[in-house]
């Protein structure tokens, strides 16, 4: 059946038009690399476009500022679980993508000297510790938005192939272990194609799908990793799952950490400024994780607001309508639309949603996949790579700072396409295809021509997300956990009573949900498992019944396999390339 299906060869395959599929792409083009991209949503439409506050460098714009102060930041804000070799590449290169990304066209705010401008963010700080930082480069509050926008025209311009609205299934893989390829589906006919190439890279995004009330685009259903998964490469991390502070209560839409980082502050019914409190010297630009659990507390303990005390308020109106009106329109506009109300008058209902997924395909800082479990140097994946948030390379660590995603996939984007030129120049020729996981892929997809009675596809991924919202929340414990991988291992076992509906009337986005929710439900198995075996409290991952950080035990990255559910754990590399490592301290704002 493989023989019959058309095919496409290229050196390169990128999956995923966000930020790090997009910037790879680019350096690929530039080199004169025959690089295809693929994307199930028109590129501009990716998930980076809804990014708003900002992306981190030390322009020492507004403030002093260090690359080495960054990273330190950033090593403290993962609670000691990044891998410090990637963490200093990337806050090293940072000044130099930022100054690469205003030459291709992001309009950045500007200061009135002319230079970029940079907002406070969460975890920030000067000098180690000190006295907040101001680092995030922001482009108002659309920074997504025009880096995406001028990324994808760079592309244009470079001559990158798109197959645009096409969904891939999942990775071509040899009876050697190497990746060549993937299938694809060309969502407008549900024609299958087979894209041929020398490397393939992974940049597919987050997973926040998997929670009912998060902050992600409806595109975000962990496509990349699960495919990495079918392939037999474990997940990393994926029990550290974050929740953004400030969605709106109740929708989850997010409200950027840059309205607190322009001075805006959280109040309980009180009127009292609580995150005095919680984090006495940071205050409401405290990590995310830290704010996070404040609010969920505040809330617990009955100094909610609202008839049923069921959220906080985040004020701004203290700052004007010049400022609001030039730094947050979006933010403004947002309000606006969702709540009727102004935040220009009157503070706004907030309360954490799902946000970001830490965890990924684990990478090293070159994007190259790597694996197995427990190896130094850590086996490669030949001809895989993967960058964004679908991969941990980890910089993040155990929570992620704001504007450091963004920073992140432009900077490891970036990485794995220069490490692919490099590849190409000894990797010359198309691997010849041999073994069947074509014939398998193939298969999965047939299971969707099934229809008749059963579970909606629907209905089985409302049940999904609630069993995450219910047992993988902000705060866990033993109980809670074990009766979560129960209750998603039986929803999992269901979803071969899932059909699609409609006999008569079924197109292939019907078929495209499907097959989400199968990725869905992967990813949903990977975290709560992951989550309940890791019995400490570190950055995100919150176990009321293991309140402390142990690191004598615990200062190592989860790897969940699919086969079997198995979990297995890897050292975290905690030497950085240049400088002295940043060893595990109390963490406190
Ligand atoms: C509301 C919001 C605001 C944010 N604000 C900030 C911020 O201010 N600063 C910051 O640093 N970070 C921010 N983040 C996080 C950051 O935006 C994301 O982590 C980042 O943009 C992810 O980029 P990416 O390239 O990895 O993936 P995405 O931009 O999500 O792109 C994924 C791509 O993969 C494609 N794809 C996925 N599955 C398939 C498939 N099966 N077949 C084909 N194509 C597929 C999609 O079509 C898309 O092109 C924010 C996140 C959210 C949700």
């Amino acid at each position: 059946m493989a023989q019959d299906l058309p095919r496409r060869k290229f050196d390169a395959l990128v999956i995923g038009a966000g930020g790090g599929g997009l910037q790879a792409a680019l350096q690929l083009a530039r080199a004169d690399a025959h690089v295809a991209v693929v994307s199930k949503v028109f590129p501009t439409r990716s998930h980076t476009v809804a990014a708003q506050g900002g992306i981190n460098a030390a322009l020492a714009n507004v403030l002093p500022d260090n690359w080495h102060w960054h990273m330190f930041d950033t090593v403290k804000g993962g609670d000691y679980l990044g891998d410090q070799d990637a963490i200093e590449y990337m806050c090293r290169t940072a000044p130099r993508l930022v100054v690469e990304l205003e030459h291709a066209g992001v309009p950045f705010s500007r200061l009135d000297n002319g230079k970029i401008y940079q907002r406070p963010f969460g975890g920030q700080s000067q000098n180690f510790g000190g006295e907040q930082a101001a680092r995030t480069c922001a482009a108002a509050d659309r920074t997504g938005h025009a880096i995406l926008h001028s990324l994808y025209q760079q592309n244009i311009r470079a001559k990158t192939h798109f197959f645009d609205e096409y969904f891939a299934l999942d990775l071509i893989v040899d009876d050697d272990g190497y990746i060549l390829g993937a299938v694809v589906l060309e969502i407008e006919t549900g024609k299958p194609l087979i894209i041929e190439a020398k490397a393939t890279l992974l940049a597919t995004g987050g997973a926040g799908q998997i929670y009912r009330t998060n902050t992600n685009a409806h595109i975000n259903t962990g496509d990349g990793m699960a495919m990495a998964l079918r392939a037999g490469i474990p997940l990393q991390d994926m029990e550290f799952f974050q929740f953004h502070p400030t969605g709106i209560a109740g929708k989850g839409m997010l409200i950027t950490e840059g309205a607190r980082g322009e001075g805006g502050y959280l109040l309980n019914k009180d009127g009292e400024r609580f995150m005095e409190r919680y984090a006495p010297h940071a205050k409401d630009l405290a990590s995310r994780d830290v704010v996070s659990r404040a609010i969920y507390t505040e809330v617990k303990e009955g100094r909610g607001c609202g008839p049923d005390g069921d959220h906080v308020m985040l004020k701004l109106d203290h700052l004007g309508p010049e400022v609001i009106q030039k730094r947050l329109p979006g933010i403004r506009a947002t309000i606006q639309a969702f709540l009727h109300m102004d935040p220009v008058n009157e503070p706004i209902p907030i309360y954490p949603t799902a946000h970001y997924t830490m965890g990924g395909i684990p990478t090293n800082r070159h994007g190259q996949v790597v694996t197995p479990a427990g190896q130094t140097p850590e086996e490669v994946v030949p001809g895989l790579y993967a960058a964004g948030e679908c991969a941990c390379v980890s910089v993040h660590g155990a929570n992620r700072l704001g504007g450091n995603s963004l920073l992140d996939i432009v900077v490891f984007g970036r990485a794995a396409g220069n490490h692919i030129i490099e590849q190409l120049q000894t990797n010359r020729y198309h691997r010849p295809m041999t073994g069947d996981s074509i014939e398998r892929t193939m298969a999965r997809l047939q299971r969707w021509d099934r229809k008749g009675d059963g579970i909606s596809v629907g209905e089985m991924r409302n049940r999904l997300k609630k069993a995450m919202e219910d047992y993988c929340g902000v705060f866990r414990t033993e109980d809670l956990l074990a009766e979560g991988v129960q209750k998603i291992v039986e929803l999992e076992g269901q979803m071969d009573s899932v059909r699609l509906k409609d006999h008569s009337r079924i197109f292939n986005t019907a078929r495209i949900e499907a097959l989400e929710l199968e990725n869905l439900m992967d990813i949903a198995v990977a975290t709560m498992c992951s989550a309940h075996a890791r019995r400490e409290s570190r950055g995100a991952h919150s176990r009321v019944d293991y309140p402390e950080r142990d690191d004598e035990h615990w200062l190592k990255h989860t790897l969940f396999f699919k086969e079997g559910r198995k979990l297995d754990y890897k050292p975290v590399r905690t030497k950085p390339l240049t400088v002295e490592s940043f060893p595990p301290k109390a963490r406190v704002y």
